[in-house]
This record gives structure tokens, sequence and C-alpha cells, in this order.
């Protein structure tokens, strides 16, 4: 199916024996700056699937690139043995592994568990994002850091990795330098574009000159920065020619965007409102003038698309990094002409770039297993096989369907409505985020491929479970929206934000319409969107600071200006607290002033939503065996409800 992808490649001495790879991305699984077994058995997991190179998490090589407290380090020697039991872990599956060694430059966040940061950078010029005001560099700085990616690249090939890639992508350190907005020097590292490549150069030779010969090095740059309001201040494509001209690299990655992109960083992991693969053309560009092989990140997510960006020569290899997060196997399922079995990852950004942002441990929202290695990356058979029945079929019901069923249960999933799904159903008819639906359809051939009879329309109670006596239920009977004691007097219409979505605004009047969120996730923000697209003039008051602000920020992001471009008005700290004919009342939790909004024609609740818990309880003394997991115990976010299916059902 694919044999374009699963050709091998040659990058200098090294041989990948497919095109699909991991490119760096931030784990939280470094303690004190050093490799964890958690990221050991991370790696390993991706390698066994079949990935054909990874690409490991950026590593600072100068004290002033300790950007995050859980950044990799590779400043001394006691780096190389962590290094060296993922290149084991690793080599042992037939996987490449390269190193990324990296500066952030002006990129630091402005305190770190108290530590005081110097940011470095070619010239003052501070970051809109991080604020900090960066120390322009001395040639003294420069020679020191130039000395610093030299001994990192010499650290990982001591430990066995395959290569390394200069992180010159992204806006850092390297980026900064190519940058005449931001590189502003009078000396031989400003001016000209020979004198701004100077500093990336002295990084490359150095490195060169470090490493022994058949240790691939290259480099990675964003092929399109998106950080200037008019044309792209560096020509990226000219630099990649005099690098590939200069004969020392092995290999170029590219992807897009920097930290300061202005539109809000999308493209450092660009949200699902992006197109697939949508940095080809810019890697195409790269490929078309130079001679090494380049290779490509950006939003690659499928096999196929994956397969037409190498067939079409856009580019040699691809980083598949979030399709491996959310199914380590893809590789080898799409070798052994699977492509069904895959569980597409859907660009939701929640448990992978979000947890980075939230400082814990990757995982992904359909695949909690990952980070999870140690607990969960083994599936353990039962030896009792049990009759097992869940009741209701969103995701933690499913999860758990699954899980219990490919352990050897035999398992029975009941649901109430028409279709399996719950809340997903719900996310994915909101503009921009029909991706979503691709959560419910992995679960739904998970559950298909491991034998769960799923029955729907089949609403069970506790005496269906008594006369069923199963040996083990999961309740997953989800919630439902949560009306709180409203001063509501009048005709204005009231209806709930879930009935909007389901109804695709049906159900609500034309005309003017009023939003009122209090939980600051998608349902607000995308029922307010979804309104005012259809044409109604749409006020958002969100009960927070901002609107989405429990959101991933890229998605927060993404929807925010989706929400603009719709002309949604939004009211932050403003609580409703009633409504009569056409007037809402809401008061601003910062003054404590009533905000009254009259000449209004209808009023949208997402307020959040509550358990449906009445089978728990009714189970609780019936001497049944019963777990509960997902919204029927508390109200739960994706993530955190399919986490609870397989603890669940790895539990029995
Ligand atoms: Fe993909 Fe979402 Fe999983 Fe991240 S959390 S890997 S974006 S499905």
């Amino acid at each position: 199916l694919f044999p374009t992808l699963f050709s091998p490649l040659q990058v200098g001495d090294v041989t990948l024996k497919n095109r699909i790879f991991s490119s760096g991305h931030d784990t939280v699984m470094v303690h004190d700056g050093a490799v964890t077994d958690q990221l050991v058995d991370y790696h390993r997991a991706r390698a066994v699937g079949g990935a054909g190179l990874i690409i490991m998490q950026v590593a600072g090589i100068h004290e002033t690139a300790r950007y995050t407290y859980h950044v990799l380090m590779a400043t001394d020697d006691s780096c190389i043995e962590g290094y060296r039991r993922v290149a084991e872990a690793v080599h042992e599956h037939g996987c490449a592994l390269f190193g990324q060694v990296f500066h952030p430059g002006r990129e630091i966040m402005e305190s770190q568990d108290g530590a005081l940061p110097v940011a470095y950078a070619p010239s003052a010029v501070p970051n809109e994002r991080f604020r900090v005001m960066p120390r322009p560099m001395s040639q003294a700085m420069i020679a020191e850091v130039v000395a610093g990616y030299a001994a990192g690249a010499r650290r990982l090939q001591q430990a066995g990795l395959d290569g390394v890639e200069i992180v010159a992508s992204h806006g850092y350190l390297p980026a900064q330098f190519l940058n005449p907005e931001l590189n502003v020097r009078t000396d031989r590292y400003g001016g000209d574009l020979d004198n701004r490549m100077r500093f990336l150069r002295e990084i490359i030779s150095a490195v060169r000159e470090a490493v022994a010969p058949g240790f691939a090095v290259g480099v990675r740059v964003s092929g399109i920065e998106h950080s200037s309001v008019e044309d792209e201040p560096t020509d990226i494509v000219e630099v990649c020619r005099r690098l590939d001209a200069d004969g020392l690299l092995d290999f170029l990655n590219v992807t897009e965007g920097t930290s300061a992109s202005r539109s809000g960083s999308l493209h450092i992991v660009p949200p699902m409102s992006e197109e697939a693969a949508y940095t080809a053309p810019a890697a195409a560009k790269v490929k078309a003038a130079v001679s090494v092989p380049v290779l490509v990140a950006g939003r690659i997510n499928q096999p196929q698309e994956a397969e037409i960006v190498v067939a079409k020569g856009q580019a040699d290899a691809c980083a598949m990094t979030r399709a491996l997060i959310c199914d380590p196997d893809m590789p080898a399922k799409a070798q052994a002409e699977r492509p069904d079995d895959i569980r597409a990852c859907i660009g939701c950004n929640q448990a992978c770039i979000g947890h980075f942002q939230a400082g814990y441990p990757i995982s992904c929202i359909q695949r909690p297993e990952t980070g999870r290695e140690r607990e969960f990356g083994t599936l353990v058979l039962t030896p009792k096989p049990k009759d097992v029945m869940v009741v209701g079929g969103g995701p933690a019901g499913m999860k758990a369907a699954s899980v219990a069923a490919q352990r050897g249960h035999r398992v029975t999933l009941y649901e109430a409505s028409g279709r399996v799904g719950g809340q997903v159903l719900l996310a994915e008819r909101l503009p921009g985020r029909s991706e979503f639906g691709g959560a419910a359809t992995n679960l739904q051939s998970e559950l298909d491929r491991y034998g769960v009879i799923v029955k729907t329309r089949v609403e069970v109670d506790a005496a269906m479970i008594t006369g069923e006596r199963p040996d083990h239920v999961i309740i997953a009977t989800g919630a439902t929206p949560y009306r709180p004691h409203l001063e509501l007097d009048g005709d204005m219409p009231v209806v709930d934000a879930w009935d909007v979505i389901t109804s695709n605004g049906g159900n609500t009047p034309k005309g003017e319409i009023v939003v009122a969120d209090w939980r600051g996730d998608w349902t607000g923000l995308g029922v307010a969107e979804m309104l005012a697209r259809e044409g109604r003039k749409v006020t958002l008051c969100v009960n927070g600071y901002a609107a989405g602000e429990n959101l991933q920020q890229f998605t927060r992001v993404s929807m925010l200006r989706a929400a603009t471009e719709a002309k949604v008005r939004i009211v932050p700290h403003a609580r409703l607290f009633g409504a009569d004919d056409d007037t809402v009342y809401l008061v601003n939790t910062l003054t404590g002033e009533p905000i009254i909004l009259d000449g209004i024609d209808g009023l949208v609740l997402a307020l959040g939503h509550q358990q449906n818990d009445t089978l728990l309880a009714e189970l609780e003394s019936s001497g049944i065996s019963y777990t509960g997991v997902g919204d029927c115990l508390a109200p739960r976010t994706v993530e955190e409800a399919v986490l609870d299916g397989l603890k669940a059902a790895a539990a029995f």
C-alpha cells in the first residue's frame, strides 16, 4: 500500500529502514536534565512499533539553554549514560536514533523555579511571547555557545546515537541570528545573509569536527516562520542552499512557524484546523534547492498522506510525531496493510503539547497508555475471562469495553441512544472540529476489532443488571447539562448548548443571542461561533477571564480566531444570574456591577454538566461487582474519561 514510505533512506552513512520518523518533541519525562526510565520506555514503544528514526527532544548545550525545568541537557558527560540507554532500547528494534542540540536564545521563560534567567540573543530584541529582554552576545559568548553545540554533539555520539540535528527552527537561537529583524548587529555576525549565517555555519563546522565520520549531522529549519506581518525576513531556502553547498550536512529537516508567529504559535504544533501536510510545499522548495535528504514535519497524521508527500518528492521522510504518540504501532500496521487498524491522531493537542504546557508528561487523549508505558504498555491477558457489562457508550465506556475485550473478557456494551460516541459526537459538529469525531470512530473500530457486542437504544436499569448477573459491570452513564438556579421570568427561549449542537442550531431563535459559559472549554466558544456563522448576532459571556481559558493554548488560539472572524462579541468576567422576556442579567465578577443586555432573542447555557449517577447509587448495595468511569463520577474531559476506562478495564 505504501511502497515509497517503506523504502529505505540513506542519511549520510545512516540507513533508515523507512521514511517515518518521530521528530524532536518535549516529553516532560526528564528529571534534573537527564533521561529517565519513563523516557526510555516511551521511545522503545515507538521503535517496537516500526518507526524508522526517532529524533530525541532538544538537549540544552549551555546553562543559558535551560528554557524549562524539564529540558534535557547535554552540557556534561553525565548525560551520556541516559542517552546510551535510549539508543540501546531503540536500536534493538531496528530504529535509528538522532538527538537535537539546542539553544533557545531569547525564548526563555521569565522565571524557572526562582532562577534568574539570562537570555542570550544576537541583539536586544525581546520575543513578545516570552518577554525577557535578551542580552546581545559578545564574541566570547558566541564562541562558548558554539563550543557547547560541538561538545553536546560529541556526547550524543559517544552515547551511541546515529546522528544529531542542530535546531535552527522555530525562532530559536540560530534562527534569531538569521533573521534581520532580530539580528541588528553591525559586526561580522550581522548585516548581509552570509554574515547572519556565520553563527550557524560555525556551529555546523564545530559539530562536524567534534564527531567522528559516519555520524549524521543535520539542521532543522522553519521553511516559513510566519513571524512578520510583511514578507518573510529570512530567505530560508537560500540559507539551505548555501549550507548544502558547504558540504558539511547530511540532511535538512523542514517545519514551519516560530513561537512568536503572528498567528499565535499555531505552527509549533498545528491544531486540527490546519490542513494535513501543510508544510510539504515549504519542504519541497528546500528540496528543490539542495542535494541532501529533506525531512518534513507538519500535521502528517496518516500513512496515506506521508506516502503522497514522499512519492511526490516534496520530502524524503515524514515526521509523524503525534501519529506515533497516538498509535506507536502505526508504521507496523501500515506496512502490514492494516491501515484501518490505525488509531489516527485528531490534532486536538490536548495531551501531547497540552501536557507539555501544563508541565506534566506527554500522553494522548485517545491513548492514555502513552507516557504510562511502565503501567499500561503491555496488555495483560486475563487468566479468567469474565462476562462484563458496560453501561454507556461514551469515550470512557468504549475504552473500558475495548480494553476489557482485548484482555480476553466477554464484553457487551449498552448505549441508550442510537449511536456510541457520547460527547465526542457533539464536539465534532462544531465548526472546524469535525476531526474530533475521529476519537469516536477509532474507539468504535476497536470495539469491533476486539469483539465487543454493542447494543444501542437500550436503557439499562438496576433490575436488568440484576437479571443478567454479569461478573462485572462498568457504569459509564455520562452526564447531562447542568442547570443551576437562575432567575428566569418571562418568555426568553433558554436552550442548553448540547441541544443547540444536536439540532445544528435549529432549536435556537434567530436574531440576537447570549451564550453564557461557565466552563471555558470548547462548548461555549464553539456554540457561539456556530450560531454566529449562521447569521445570528452572538454575545459570549464568560464567567472567567477569557473564552476557552481551559482549552489547550493552540486550540484556544485557533477557536478564538475563528470566533473573532465570525464576529462573536466576548464579554469576560460576566456571570449569568437571570433573564426575562428580552433581557439577560449578568454581573461583572470583578466589580460586582450589573451587566444588562437588552433586545436578546435567546439564551444558550453552556454551564457545564452534572453526573448521571443513579445507576451507581442503585448498585451500591446490590452485591454486584462494578466500577464507575467517566462523567458519571464527576465532569471529565475526554482524556480523563478514556483514562478512567483504561484503568477500570485493567483492574479486573
Ligand atoms: Fe493527537 Fe490529540 Fe493524541 Fe495529541 S492528544 S497525539 S493531538 S490525538
